[in-house]
């Protein structure tokens, strides 16, 4: 269960920005997320939504951004989008090398962006 330690630092990052901020509530966390992280989107969302009951997040919509699994290849430097668990998709489309690639995003995860409203 990575994703309750994620949604926890999550919450825990989201409370201290709103309350340094003197933010009343949070309206929306935009959170980026890779492709490679394997996260199970509505469990993610659920987690957030319990972890976040009784803080200034609580209700908060969580917005994912998915970064696509991209990787370039070593032998001719050509970009191309993965699949972890596709094998075929392991190959470079440009020039055939096999597994010959380093990747190059699909793993972020962070928080992008914050939106809270002031108290009136
Ligand atoms: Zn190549």
């Amino acid at each position: 269960m990575h994703e309750m330690s994620l949604v926890r630092s999550v919450v825990r990052i989201v409370t201290e920005e709103a309350e340094a901020a003197g933010a009343a509530k949070v309206t929306k966390v935009h959170i980026v997320l890779g492709e490679g992280r394997d996260i199970v989107v509505d469990y993610f969302e659920s987690l957030f939504r319990f972890l976040a009951r009784g803080t200034v997040a609580e209700g908060a919509e969580v917005v994912l951004h998915p970064t696509p699994y991209m990787a370039r290849c070593n032998a001719c430097g050509g970009e191309f989008h993965l699949i972890p668990v596709d094998r075929r998709t392991w190959t470079c489309p440009s020039c055939g090398a096999y597994k010959d690639y380093k990747l190059i995003s699909g793993m972020e995860f962070y928080i992008s962006k914050i939106e809270a409203a002031h108290s009136a």
